[in-house]
């Protein structure tokens, strides 16, 4: 049973390699990036309420994430194992995540952190502006992600240090190449 966090900055290549290794465990790949876009694109109230936030590079605020992910998880596709992408991205929504899991009784096995330097994100997450046309791919915005993940979302990096969950991967490499290091350590 697989049950993974990924971590890391954005462009790091989280919802890439979340993605091929979702598909790979046959295991949901929950990203609470997409379930917010795909709430904006129909206008659902939840998406109304997250855009500005989005749009500005800001985190949306935790009330409205947490029923979400308790949502998702218990959807019975995510009972074999789920890959979490883009969540938990503070304290407290980490500290949330442990209760929600003691609560169902899962255990996560590991928090993935892809290492990516600053450089190589910005110039990432520019093309992703370029080829894909996401919004808050744009410079300005850009810049206030790195920022709130810095301050927000790095801290978790400790967290999971703490708890001998941390697992760090140097993320500045091909796909495929991070794609086998991430097999490796979750032993398929
Ligand atoms: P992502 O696709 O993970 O880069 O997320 C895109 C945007 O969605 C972020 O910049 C935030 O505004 C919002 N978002 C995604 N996940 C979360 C979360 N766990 N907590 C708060 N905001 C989030």
């Amino acid at each position: 049973m697989t049950r993974l966090i990924f971590l890391g900055p954005p462009g790091a290549g989280k919802g890439t390699q979340a993605h091929k290794l979702a598909e790979l465990c046959k295991i949901p790949h929950i990203s609470t990036g997409d379930i917010l876009r795909s709430n904006v694109a129909q206008k659902t109230t939840l998406g109304e309420q997250a855009q500005s936030y989005m749009d500005k590079g800001e985190l949306v605020p935790d009330q409205l994430i947490l029923d979400m992910v308790r949502d998702r998880l218990s959807i019975p596709d995510a009972l074999g194992g789920w890959i979490l992408d883009g969540f938990p991205r503070n304290l407290p929504q980490a500290v949330f995540l442990d209760a929600l899991l003691l609560d169902i009784q899962q255990v996560c096995d590991r928090a993935v952190n892809l290492d990516v330097p600053d450089e190589v994100l910005v110039a990432r997450l520019l093309l992703r502006f370029r080829t894909e046309g996401r919004l808050d791919d744009n410079e300005e915005t850009i810049r206030r992600r790195l920022q709130v993940y810095r301050e927000q979302t790095a801290p978790l990096i400790d967290y999971y240090r703490d708890r001998h969950q941390l697992v760090s991967i140097e993320g500045d490499r091909s796909t495929s190449e991070v794609t086998e290091a991430l097999k490796q350590v979750i032993g398929i």
